[in-house]
């Protein structure tokens, strides 16, 4: 399948009032055609920037993208670190579309919900007003909103958390984009309602053969869409790999605490959840080895000296942690982490 994102060696960074804030250190995945990628972590762990990066929507006056490393975003082949706001403007929406965890970020609450869609139809192709407002009333039926000829003439207040999610995904995809960026579109939302919003974006990205990044801290939403999934830590990836690679091999520490705090459905009520403890670490002095060692069960001396090379597994799997290097201390280790 053809590559149709590649994101290279990304470093962005925020000038804060205590200092610069390394948010994204050294970030490379690609994204192929139809394919779901995930990327996981808590939150400040440059899941979100890396995928606004993608989109240009960083604010301007205090970001940094350092690109004397090599950082490029290239999609089919174009730098997007090199368009201009204009170029930006007109590829946001019709190319790459993103969605948010508060619908209200994306709906204009003074508007109905038919004439917005229809205007993100009109600014990006020459049709006439009529063949928009068919086009929109189209992408309503097309994610599922109930009696749609009805709610193209009312206000996102008139819709419900979860119908003003499926307007959101309307309008987002009302182009047609290669690319949906989808963040955190599901954590507003009540589990069942959660799991409808994850199956719509999981057929429609079939039947649009689009590509979609999904961009969350949960784990458990991930497991029935994402081809891939990537897992973050203070602006770096640490694991990789695909669906089973993860859920059933994963190597990292930082992916094992994420999969633990996973509820399951088959489990006994008096077992407690998972929590990881302590913090993220500080980005504007962010540690010399491994950053999630003052977290870490399993640390060595040399996680805090240096930070760890990936190891590769396969195709699709590598993990940066010192577990894996053939000279360190395995002992008491789960089995399955030593591969
Ligand atoms: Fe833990 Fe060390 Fe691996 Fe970091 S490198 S995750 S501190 S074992």
């Amino acid at each position: 399948n053809e590559t149709i994102l590649e994101v290279k060696n990304l470093h962005v960074s925020f000038k804060t009032y205590a200092g610069i804030s390394h948010a994204v250190r050294g970030v490379d995945f690609d994204l192929k055609k139809g394919e779901t990628l995930a990327i996981v972590g808590e939150s400040g762990c440059g899941k979100t920037v890396t995928s606004k990066a993608i989109m240009g929507l960083l604010p301007k006056q205090n970001t940094m993208i350092d690109k004397k490393n090599g950082a490029q975003i290239l999609f089919h082949g174009e730098d997007l670190l090199g368009y201009s706001e204009k170029k930006m403007t007109e590829i946001r929406g019709s190319k790459i579309s993103m969605i948010f965890q508060d619908p209200m970020t994306s709906l204009n609450p003074t508007m109905k919900i038919g004439d917005q869609i229809a205007e993100s139809i009109l600014i990006h192709n020459k049709v006439s007003k009529e063949q928009a407002h068919k086009e929109a009333l189209e992408m309503l039926e097309l994610v599922k909103i109930p009696n749609a000829p009805q709610r193209m003439k009312q206000y996102p207040f008139e819709f419900s958390g979860g119908m003003r999610q499926r307007a959101m995904i309307a309008m987002a995809l009302a182009c047609k984009p290669e690319i949906l960026i989808a963040d955190e579109p599901t954590t507003a939302l009540d589990v069942t309602i959660q799991a409808q919003i994850m199956d719509l974006i999981g057929s429609l990205q079939k039947e649009l053969n689009m590509a979609v990044i999904l961009v969350t801290h949960d784990l458990g939403v991930v497991a029935s869409v994402a081809d891939k999934i990537q897992v973050m830590y203070a602006g770096k990836i640490v694991e990789r790999g695909n669906v089973d690679e993860i859920f059933y091999r994963s190597t990292h520490p930082y992916t094992r605490a994420l999969l633990n705090s996973v509820p399951k459905i088959h489990t006994n009520n008096k077992e407690t959840l998972y929590s990881l403890k302590g913090t993220p670490p500080d980005l504007i002095h962010p540690p010399e080895g491994c950053s999630f060692a003052p977290r870490c069960e399993y640390g060595m001396k040399i996680c805090r000296l240096k930070y760890p090379r990936e190891t590769v597994f396969s195709d699709s799997q590598t993990c940066a942690c010192w577990l894996h290097h053939p000279k360190a201390d395995t002992k008491g280790l789960p089995e399955t982490m030593i591969r």
